[in-house]
């Protein structure tokens, strides 16, 4: 009886041992398996585009242009070379594409058989004497300018979430961010200088020709070349992060907490649960809170982690993968990361460490403007929508935009929450017919909610969706033909819209 009991003990200590291995190989197993193929399935084999070609940041739009014509980098140079390039537009009966990072998505930047203006030579950066105006040429990106107003202790009021982008872009589409409580980067900007058509050139603001001033701010380099900006700054702020997750339900008595225990929130944005279980059941609220009367450390490089780019291409096409993620986001995150930071690092890091490079499949983004108290309506019905087409939203955050009270085609008629969307889909006319479809869906919901949808991405929004989001594109069109009568200026979505 005591022998047997001692083999007995000897054998279940070796079961145990040999269910705790497997266990163990299992719940690691199955992450670590899922990792590497990510890596696998992240594939690099995107190819140049060819000379004379453009593209943009969609990789369906990949175009022959007539030529493309850098800009030279010294302004006098430019303005001059830029003027060579308008007249010969007229003398050749063609029109004049501008691109900055090329990151629109639906040829805001490209025409067949254009002259392409290509704005990133022209990136001169300076500051006013007491710091307080940045002066930027139109194709100076926020990765060069946010270490250059680091080095003096400023920052920007409002850019995208990525530093990416041109001035002469993000201007043109008007940009907003995840800056709390601010309106979108018309009213950050002082004014701007503009060479028209006939190769003058005019300086725009709110008191000298305010309707020009207006109409370039979100108007799509339709109405003449930006040559450069005047904005105003801010100083850089050392900030600390606070999040909570929630059960969407709580969402904005969570928010509104959040906010109201702060008085000094800087930023704050809100990311929802892609995984399948918890799709938009759950959100992770995420703000910013400045402590003041600290120092705060210079700008650091941007460092890419490997780890997280796995991590997030391994949600493309895999529940799992949504899973995983979600789980990192909102466990991982806080052990991983640093609580304290600066604005400008916040701000400093570039789109391309998640976004596809693969020859085959593509990361399209979606952006949808609803005010506050439709925004639990418009959700339940993304979600429908999602789940009816089997779409393969890999991201979806939430911001507030303040109203914008500047630029003519307005997204911001009043305070809106906005729903950043980025979805995975292949490179090819089937998954193309499907996102229209599914975009013009999103776009209705959005419309029905009294909201709006974002133009600088794919142009599937129907004439009559547009009409309805922008009530004043008639009179865009209409003064767009007022300041440039032969419609020198002109890209994809002018064609598609305005006839
Ligand atoms: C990954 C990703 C993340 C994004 N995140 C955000 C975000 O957080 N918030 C947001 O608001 N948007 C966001 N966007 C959209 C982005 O802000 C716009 O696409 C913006 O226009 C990109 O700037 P760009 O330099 O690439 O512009 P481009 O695509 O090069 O140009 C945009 C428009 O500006 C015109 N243009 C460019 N330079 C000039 C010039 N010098 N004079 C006149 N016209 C000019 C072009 O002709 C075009 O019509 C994002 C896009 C991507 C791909």
């Amino acid at each position: 009886m005591h022998l047997q009991a001692k083999g007995f003990g000897k054998f279940a200590i070796l079961r145990l041992i040999g269910w705790t291995c497997i266990a163990f190989c299992l719940s690691l197993g199955r992450p670590i398996f899922h990792l590497v193929n990510a890596i696998v399935q992240d594939k690099h084999d995107r190819p140049p585009v060819a000379r004379e070609r453009v593209n943009d940041a969609s990789h369906f739009n990949d175009t022959a242009v007539k030529v493309v014509l850098d800009v030279p980098g010294s302004m006098a140079e430019a303005e001059d070379f830029l003027r060579k390039i308008l007249v010969r537009a007229q003398t050749e009966k063609t029109h004049v594409s501008l691109g900055g990072a090329r990151h629109t998505m639906g040829g805001q930047t490209i025409l067949d058989d254009s002259l392409h203006v290509n704005m990133l030579p022209l990136n001169a950066v300076s500051l006013s004497e007491n710091h307080e105006v940045l002066h930027a040429e139109a194709g100076a990106r926020w990765s060069q300018i946010l270490p250059f107003l680091d080095r003096h202790g400023r920052s920007i009021e409002v850019m995208q979430s990525n530093n990416t982008f041109t001035i002469g872009g993000s201007i043109s589409a008007n940009c907003h961010g995840w800056q709390f409580d601010k309106p979108p980067i018309a009213a950050s900007v002082i004014s701007l200088r503009l060479m028209l058509a006939d190769g003058s050139i005019q300086r725009c603001s709110m008191d000298e020709n305010k309707e020009l001033f207006k109409l370039v701010l979100g108007g799509y380099g339709l109405f003449g070349i930006i040559l450069d900006v005047e904005f105003k700054t801010i100083p850089n702020q050392l900030l600390s992060r606070k999040s909570v997750v929630v059960p969407t339900s709580r969402a904005l008595a969570a928010f509104d907490q959040l906010i109201g225990e702060q008085d000094n929130v800087r930023m704050a944005y809100a990311r929802m649960s892609i995984a399948p279980t918890s799709l938009f059941d759950e959100v992770m609220i995420t703000t910013y809170i400045e402590k003041e009367n600290e120092p705060i450390p210079p700008l650091t490089d941007w460092v890419e982690t490997p780890f997280s780019r796995v991590v997030f291409r391994g949600s493309v096409g895999s529940d799992y993968g949504k899973k995983v993620r979600w789980q990192a986001e909102t466990k991982l995150d806080d052990f991983l990361g640093s609580d304290l930071t600066t604005r400008n690092q916040l701000l400093n890091e570039p789109s391309e460490w998640f976004l596809s490079a693969s020859a085959a499949r593509t990361d399209i983004l979606h952006e949808y403007f609803v005010p506050r108290n439709h925004s639990s309506a418009f959700l339940a019905q993304v979600k429908s929508i999602i789940l009816r087409h089997q779409a393969d939203l890999t991201n979806i955050t939430v911001r507030e935009v303040d109203t914008d009270q500047v630029s003519f085609l307005r997204y911001a008629d009043g305070p809106m929450f906005c729903f950043v969307m980025l979805f995975n889909q292949e490179i090819g006319p089937a998954a193309e017919r499907s996102m229209a479809k599914i975009t013009r869906e999103l776009i209705d919901s959005a419309l029905d909610h009294h909201g709006r949808y974002y133009l600088p991405y794919r142009l599937h929004a129907t004439d009559e969706q547009l009409r309805r989001a922008y009530p004043q594109f008639g009179q865009f069109v209409e003064r767009k033909r007022h300041y440039d009568p032969q419609e020198i200026f002109s890209n994809q979505f002018w064609q598609k819209y305005s006839r």
